[in-house]
């Protein structure tokens, strides 16, 4: 079987006639599965040009046939190649203005923590603000948000978000059984994940906040192709390992042509009773990351026990009034504020100056 990474990098040297970029970074490439006998494409491709889509599929039968042939195999797998105009798919969410996902390298660097927050910041500004728990193998809304003890409603197909601080909140942890969920793969967190998203009752809302889970796997692809996504937070913490998966995960948003709406650094710093600061993790270096990938950073969250402790006694919402943390919370969520609404203007794309 041809490895996704060697077909996505021969499918790299394909220009999009519509972009004049390559096929990979444009984001042009919806979907992508390859088994022993097939290889299924699906390309957001607008243009009804018959001819420009014949030269494409030509050469996209080359790369499988490359790809194939670079590895070694016998049969080359049939191509099942597939446009689509994505601007013309119907939005299945008509109702919520932007969807935002939150994003981060690995687990444990308080992405979920960051995405309540977040949430919570623009409820607070009298938003009204959706929160999907997209983690779907390590949920922690639920006891994040204190959920537990709320049972979970559920009418015919549609699942009934559960209401609390401002935030409408749906999560996969109240549906099944926690230790199900963990050995989902592939098709079926494919499966779960749409089915969170599209038969939850979210009714109007500004802002789904989607907490996706670390790394790079199935999940943001499924989201990617689910709905139009205005962009994409990053978490990371200060050290150069968080970085570069950090990096990697950057990378991935836009391979699927998802706008990075900034960088938050996350346990940057601990204030001691005293007063004194300690940079336990070191400081600003998600903030250089942020910089050298020209991406924006949108601030930084102390290391906190009161975060810590809040989140676990599933009372969030009263960190934003506490004076250690209202500041930092506020000045993160306003420069979150921002850049959604550039986003949302369709402001965020940077410019490109040809001299
Ligand atoms: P992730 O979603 O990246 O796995 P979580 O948000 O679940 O991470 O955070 C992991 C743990 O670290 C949680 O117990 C959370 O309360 C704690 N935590 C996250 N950020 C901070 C912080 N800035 N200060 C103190 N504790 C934090």
């Amino acid at each position: 079987m041809i490895p996704l990474e060697e077909l996505r990098q021969f499918l790299s040297t394909i220009t999009d006639p519509e972009s004049g970029r390559d096929l990979v970074s444009h984001g042009a490439i919806r979907d992508l599965k390859i088994d022993e006998d097939s290889v299924y494409i699906e390309l957001d491709f607008a243009s009804k040009d018959a001819e420009a889509k014949e030269l494409l599929r030509s050469q996209i039968a080359a790369a499988v046939r490359k790809a194939a042939a670079n590895h070694g195999l016998r049969r080359i797998p049939e191509l099942d190649l597939n446009f689509v105009d994505v601007e013309a798919t119907p939005n299945p969410l008509p109702m919520v203005r932007s969807v935002i996902a939150v994003g981060a390298g690995k687990g444990g660097v308080g992405k979920s923590t960051v995405s309540v927050h977040l949430a919570l910041a623009l409820a607070r500004m009298g938003r009204k603000v959706g929160i999907l728990d997209g983690d779907i193998y390590g949920p922690s809304l639920p006891t994040m948000l204190g959920l537990q003890e709320i049972p979970p409603k559920i009418d015919g197909n549609t699942i009934i978000p559960f209401e609390k601080d401002g935030l409408k909140i749906v999560s996969i942890g109240r549906l099944v059984e926690p230790e199900k969920a963990l050995v989902w793969r592939g098709p079926m967190a494919h499966g779960a994940f749409r089915q969170l998203a599209l038969q939850s009752d979210w009714g109007e809302l500004d802002h789904l906040i989607v907490d996706l889970p670390p790394g790079t796997g199935d999940v943001p692809l499924t989201l990617a192709q689910l709905l139009p996504l205005t962009g994409a937070v990053v978490v990371c913490t200060p050290q150069k390992v968080a970085q570069d998966d950090a990096r990697r995960a950057i990378r991935m948003f836009q391979q699927l042509g998802v706008s990075i709406l900034g960088v938050v650094e996350n346990m940057a710093g601990f204030t001691a009773p005293d007063g004194t600061t300690i940079d336990l993790f070191g400081r600003g270096g998600a903030e250089d990351m942020a910089a050298s990938m020209s991406l924006p950073f949108l601030g930084r969250l102390p290391i906190h026990p009161e975060l810590a402790a809040r989140g676990d006694a599933g009372d969030p919402a009263s960190c934003h009034e506490l004076e250690a943390l209202g500041d930092a919370l506020k000045t993160l969520g306003d420069a979150f504020d921002h850049r959604v609404r550039m986003a949302e203007r369709g402001e965020d794309r940077p410019t490109l100056v040809i001299r």
